[in-house]
């Protein structure tokens, strides 16, 4: 798996050369299910939303991450990348920070 991360992009936002490029899993590129509905996983771009919507939102994103075929390279990606916002690999960034954490931890 070749990552390049110097700029942290969501995977819904990736074209389909940048998805291969980000992961590939036995020789195949498993499509984010995130592609099919950015704003899902990213946010809106043009409103703001309650923190009731935002939840909501955020909600329907798990559950859209922890059937993606893309899942475990997601995750990978995703801890590596250490995003700002937005639902990655079904998790938040601050969720993913706690796993960066206890991965030093561990090591
Ligand atoms: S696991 Fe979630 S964030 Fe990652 S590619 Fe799949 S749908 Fe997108």
């Amino acid at each position: 798996m070749t990552r390049n991360i110097n700029r942290p992009l969501h995977p819904a936002r990736m074209s389909l050369a940048e998805v291969e490029a980000a992961w590939q899993v036995g020789g195949e590129t498993p499509l984010p299910e995130c592609t099919y509905d950015p704003e899902l996983h990213v946010g809106p771009r043009l409103t703001i939303e309650t923190s009731e919507e935002r939840a909501a939102r955020e909600s329907v994103a798990r559950e859209v991450c922890a059937s993606c075929p893309a899942l475990p390279a997601c995750t990978l990606y995703a801890l590596e990348a250490r995003p700002t916002s937005g639902i990655w690999a079904g998790r938040t960034p601050d969720e993913l920070a706690g796993e960066v954490v206890e991965e030093r931890e561990v090591a």
